[in-house]
């Protein structure tokens, strides 16, 4: 693509856009009766407009049918989960019987851990990147703890090379090979939520699994963001939120991938409940846990109808437009966003982007660091209405999201950008 810095050029390539129409399908929020410039699709999605509708269906089952909802409605709730499969292996690349959806990310990592975190003997670190989301970070520490061992012994912190601010692939399967026979699990972000870097889930998984270890990875910046083949990459487990990319809105129910190899698997030790149990059986109400094959037999509780039905309205959206075009426009449009920022560079060098350059190592969102005044910067195009995400001490993430964003945002912002950036030097008297 042969970008230009200007607003017509920007407007030419949302007229071209396949997936234009799909931003009048979306709430997009307002300040004074003007549109803001909504980036924040990493953090919470937006609303679609059908979800009102979705929810709306199953509040008016329940006011007519109460209980019998769970049977007698069109979508019975007590298999509704089934319904949202199809959508979700398809945005993972996987196998229906391999993915659910329940609870929510973090819960859905700690089953997960108690089943594919096994330390025995020597084999018990695990390895992960420094930084991680503090919940991941929580997790890990905690589950470490409760299997006897210390974290700062058992898990490894992956770090860049000085100087640098991401993880080489190279470097991480160096890694992964060097503490071999030590590690029990690699358990990553399939997308960095700080960096915005998409690691090389394949290389890590067939690494991984060459030395010994189980490996699972955190998919909530890469699900609706990034093309995943979790099925074929031979990945073991993995887990996901909804509210981000997903759009199904905020705390909304979560998944997990359970790689079918482990479909059945009966040592596989786990923490169970009556919604995974053998749905033959389950209203036996009888003593003796038998899980259901696959992902579904990771389920505690009965489904969360009312978020699920959101959840629904917004995978539908996506199978809609079919992921393979929300990448390609992805591409195209942070690709413009990450043009614009090179070209302001050559006046204002006090920012640099820390994702990577390679569009196949980042999915939507570029991470700016600038070196002083970010903050004023970031509340400088807030009050502009950019809604974007700071993250301390200096780093603004910006993420265009395919489905609803336009290049002409990706444009406006960077006019934005610039005028601060100007602004602030002249103050602070450079
Ligand atoms: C957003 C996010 C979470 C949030 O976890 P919840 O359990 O949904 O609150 C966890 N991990 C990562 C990597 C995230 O980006």
């Amino acid at each position: 693509m042969n970008y230009k810095a200007s607003e017509a050029f920007a407007i030419e390539q949302d007229q071209q856009d396949p997936l234009k129409d799909f931003r009048k399908k979306f709430f997009i929020p307002q300040i004074e009766g003007k549109d803001c410039i909504y980036f924040c699709g990493n953090s919470l999605g937006l609303q679609p407009k059908i979800t009102r509708m979705y929810i709306d269906e199953e509040l008016q089952v329940w006011q007519n049918l109460g209980v019998d909802g769970h049977f007698a409605s069109k979508n019975p709730w007590v298999t509704y989960q089934k319904l949202l499969k199809k959508p979700l292996a398809a945005l993972v690349g996987a196998q229906e019987g391999e993915v659910v959806a329940m609870n929510n990310l973090t819960s859905n990592l700690h089953l997960m851990l108690v089943s594919f975190y096994r330390p025995k003997g020597g084999r018990y670190k695990i390895i992960t990147e420094a930084g991680a989301f503090p919940s991941d970070q929580y997790a890990l520490e905690t589950q470490v703890k409760f299997h006897g061992y210390a974290p700062d012994d058992a898990i490894i912190e992956l770090v860049p090379r000085p100087g640098e601010v991401t993880l080489r692939t190279e470097d991480i399967l160096a890694a992964i090979e060097q503490h071999g026979d030590d590690v029990a699990l690699v358990m990553m972000a399939g997308v960095q939520y700080y960096t915005g870097q998409w690691f090389d889930l394949d290389s890590i998984t067939a690494t991984s699994h060459r030395v010994g270890a189980v490996v699972g990875f955190d998919l909530a910046h890469a699900i609706g963001n990034v093309p995943l083949q979790l099925h074929a990459w031979g990945v073991d487990f993995a887990v996901w939120c909804t509210y981000k990319y997903l759009n199904a809105g905020p705390g909304n129910v979560g998944g997990a991938f359970v790689h079918e190899k482990h479909a059945t698997a009966p040592d596989l030790p786990r923490f169970a409940g009556w919604w995974g149990h053998d749905e033959a059986e389950r209203f036996l109400m009888q003593k003796g846990f038998k899980p259901m094959e696959g992902a579904d037999g990771w389920q505690l509780s009965n489904a969360n109808i009312l978020p699920l039905s959101a959840q629904r309205a917004s995978l539908d959206l996506f199978m809609e437009a079919g992921m393979d075009k929300v990448r390609k426009k992805s591409l195209l449009l942070t690709g413009y966003l990450a043009y614009l920022l090179q070209e302001l560079k050559q006046e204002k060098d006090h920012f640099h982007v820390i994702t990577p350059d390679n569009p196949t190592e980042r999915g939507c969102q570029l991470s700016i660091s600038i070196d002083h005044g970010g903050k004023k910067i970031f509340e400088a195009i807030a009050r502009e209405g950019v809604i974007a995400d700071w993250r301390e001490p200096q780093v603004i993430r910006i993420a265009p999201a395919p489905l609803y964003n336009t290049f002409e945002e990706v444009y406006r912002f960077a006019v934005l950008f610039s005028k601060a950036l100007h602004a602030i030097e002249s103050k602070v008297g450079f």
